[in-house]
């Protein structure tokens, strides 16, 4: 079990150095500035963002860097510690969809969207290094469009607002890279604040930090990544979103989160395609969670807040069909470890699950978990403990 990632000044001070010294072995000299952006988990809302619904995540300490020079001939020139290669080398004016594959998509999209959205951008030379592990639920995707999206925004003296700046990346994630992802992975990058989980309505995008002072209350949040990411993760957000859409069109609602809790039952009667209901049920709680959540975060009692993560979890794998062995495996071992809840976080298939843990259960959980992994045979998961972190900053 590793301990949470060091938010201190110094340890920023230390990331800001590697990531300009990434910097200067890629392309020469220094980077006119560090900026990161972070990963996150989501405490609860899980496909409720496509649903016009609530979502409350946190940002985690793990963090993207990009390190950036601006450039006068147009060109982007982008490199990443994590995609060792060549640096990938693509002019600004030529940027539209397809135009960039593979990793280097991401901060191209960035870019792509940011002129797209009326920003006057130039190249620039861009190093990135990260310490969120990609592929693992925790929005490395959204970090790397984020730090980027910020560096790009600052040093052009752009000023769109942090929410702004959340849609540009997504529609960069959208329209250029092609994942059809809702908007709290980059929301939460950008916005969310330290000690405070983000309330945010996907609707209309209003929200509210809402603290979340586990320390104090005695708990942690442990974050397990199972190490895994089953092939049909993609296919089957697709499916689920579009199951979402038709049945919100079935029931003359512009979206699920129109449907009330105390008009779930009638409109499950009405629902004249029965595959669809447990869709609905799973989305129309989900949103209901959410406010609970938020309710006991505001009451201060958060260890109330296990149960509904628990809840959450049963109407992912039960209802809403995204669990897999490995995160049921996950939840059931802390759950009967003694954490006070558990529930996979992120779009499902793998990925990480987080459980709410009294302080001193947190290493019987995490070996507990590990344990259960060891029986099944499967890959060691990683564990640690997260604190609500800062969202997307400069560093340098
Ligand atoms: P998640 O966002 O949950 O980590 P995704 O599949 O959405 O998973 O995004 C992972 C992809 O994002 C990687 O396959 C890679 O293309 C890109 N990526 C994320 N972080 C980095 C990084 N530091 N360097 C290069 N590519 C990255
Ligand atoms: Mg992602």
């Amino acid at each position: 079990m590793t301990a949470a990632t060091d938010t201190t000044p110094a340890a920023a001070h230390q990331a800001a150095a590697a990531a300009a010294a990434g910097f200067a072995a890629v392309h020469g000299g220094a980077p006119d500035g560090v900026w990161a952006a972070p990963g996150r988990v989501n405490l609860i809302g899980e496909h409720t963002d496509y649903n016009a619904g609530f979502v409350l995540p946190l940002a985690l300490p793990h963090t993207t860097r990009a390190a950036v020079r601006r450039r006068t001939d147009g060109l982007l020139r982008l490199h990443s510690a994590q995609a060792p290669g060549a640096v990938v080398e693509l002019p600004v004016d030529a940027l539209a969809p397809g135009a960039a594959e593979g990793w280097a998509a991401y901060p191209a999209g960035v870019v792509w969207a940011l002129r797209e959205a009326g920003y006057a951008v130039g190249g620039a030379d861009v190093h990135v290094d990260s310490d969120v592990p990609a592929g693992a639920g925790l929005s490395s995707s959204a970090a790397l469009e984020c730090a980027v999206a910020a560096a790009f925004a600052d040093l052009h003296d752009l000023g769109p607002e942090p929410a702004e700046l959340a849609l540009l990346a997504q529609r960069a994630e959208n329209d250029f890279v092609g994942v059809p992802c809702g908007v709290m992975d980059q929301t939460a990058s950008t916005c969310c604040i330290a000690g405070h989980a983000l309330f945010l309505d996907t609707r209309d995008l209003t929200s509210r930090h809402v603290p979340l002072d586990l320390a104090a209350a005695g708990l942690r949040l442990l974050v397990v990544d199972t190490r895994v990411k089953h092939d049909l993760a993609d296919g089957a957000y697709a499916e689920r979103r579009a199951g979402c859409e038709r049945a919100a069109a079935l029931l003359g609602v512009p979206a699920l989160r129109d449907v009330p809790l105390d008009g779930l039952e009638e409109a499950l009667d009405r629902l004249t395609e029965p595959a669809l209901r447990p869709l609905v049920r799973h989305v129309v709680t989900e949103d209901a969670r959410v406010e609970r959540v938020v309710a006991l975060l505001d009451a201060g009692d958060l260890r109330a807040v296990g149960p509904v993560l628990t809840a959450g979890h049963a109407s992912l794998r039960d209802d809403f069909r995204v669990s897999c062995f490995e995160t049921d495996l996950a939840v059931e071992a802390a759950v009967t470890a003694g954490a006070l809840g558990a529930r996979m976080t992120g779009g499902g298939f793998g990925g990480s699950v987080i459980a709410l843990v009294e302080e001193d259960a947190v290493d019987r959980v995490a070996a507990a978990v590990a344990d259960a992994f060891a029986a099944a045979g499967r890959t060691a998961p990683r564990a640690f403990t997260a604190v609500p972190a800062q969202g997307a900053r400069r560093l340098a």
